[in-house]
């Protein structure tokens, strides 16, 4: 129910946007504005030990109201990415989890992952690489994972990876988020100091009712894995998508709306209180533990 109405949201703006230029001009110019004034929030989701249920990290996801109205973050960012606006909001979104990090390592007590999602455009700019680093000094301990998307390319031109290799000589992991969706060659996982990939929501759809459809995700975590990456699956929805996780495919970390949804910050803090008490879920089967 909630996926059909984000769908019919996502349709009325993709309306909004295709029917009328007027109607597009208002929407980059409320955009434009929110963004000049940090008007943007940040939910959280957790990231977790597929076998034991355990908070390892979060992901900032961008929230976005235009007039009172919550825009879908496929439009929105979409339009951010086209006028070029990513930059100005990316810049809010480090900014503010930068902040938020500090309180969330607080109350994970350790070792705890924060991750951002960035844009190409981000990190083909000059600045980009300071900017990292005074988000870095913010954040207490906890460590930030930069996601960039397969979709609009991995950037492999010379600016963009000397900014991915300086950070990651300075300890930024970088997640390919999306994964096995670009169409890109992966050859580039060779070349690129990426630590973690993230399977695109789509791999784990049928994982419970198609047996193809688990091999795909058990072959791409295996080639992961085999590289020495860390590898999240995305999209986890029911508890038999879980299951098969755990008992074919084997990928140590997941995310999705079966564990936790994406939540505000005063919210994730309770999470992970709550989450730290608990002893580590049973495992069906002892064996396979980690
Ligand atoms: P993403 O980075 O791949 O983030 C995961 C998306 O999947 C999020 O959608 C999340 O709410 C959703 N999701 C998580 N678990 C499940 C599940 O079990 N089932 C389903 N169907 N969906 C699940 P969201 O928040 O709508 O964000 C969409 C995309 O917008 C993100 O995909 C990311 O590419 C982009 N985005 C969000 N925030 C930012 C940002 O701050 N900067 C940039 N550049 N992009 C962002
Ligand atoms: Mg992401
Ligand atoms: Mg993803
Ligand atoms: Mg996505």
């Amino acid at each position: 129910e909630a996926k059909a109405r984000g769908k019919n949201q996502w349709v009325e703006y993709e309306r909004a946007i295709g029917r009328s230029r007027l109607q597009r001009l208002e929407l980059v110019e409320s955009l434009r504005a929110s963004v000049a004034a940090g008007d943007l929030t940040l939910v959280y989701q957790p990231v977790v030990r597929a076998s034991t249920g355990y908070i390892t990290g979060v992901e900032a996801l961008a929230r976005w109201k235009s007039n009172g109205v919550d825009v879908p973050p496929d439009v929105f960012i979409r339009v951010a990415e086209e006028t070029g606006l990513v930059v100005a909001l990316g810049d809010v979104v480090l900014d503010q989890a930068a902040r938020d990090a500090a309180v969330i390592s607080r109350a994970a007590g350790g070792d705890f992952n924060v991750s951002v999602n960035i844009s190409a455009k981000q990190l083909r700019e000059p600045d980009f690489v300071t900017k990292v680093e005074r988000a870095m000094a913010k954040m207490d301990g906890a460590t930030l994972v930069l996601e960039i998307t397969e979709r609009d390319g991995i950037g492999t031109d010379p600016a963009s990876m000397s900014a991915m290799s300086t950070l990651a000589d300075r300890g930024v992991p970088f997640a390919i988020d999306d994964f096995g969706v670009g169409f890109s060659s992966i050859g580039y996982l060779q070349d690129m100091p990426v630590r973690i990939i993230k399977t695109d929501l789509s791999f784990s759809e049928s994982i419970d009712r198609d047996e193809r459809s688990c091999a795909l995700l058990c072959s791409i975590t295996m080639m992961g894995q085999a590289l020495g990456l860390d590898v999240v699956v995305e999209g986890i929805e029911r508890a038999s998508q879980l299951d098969h996780l755990r008992d074919h495919v084997h990928a140590p970390f997941a995310q999705g709306y079966l564990m936790h949804r994406p939540m505000p910050l005063d919210q994730l803090v309770k999470v992970i209180a709550e989450n730290r008490a608990l002893p580590a879920i049973p495992q069906r089967d002892p064996a396979r533990v980690s």
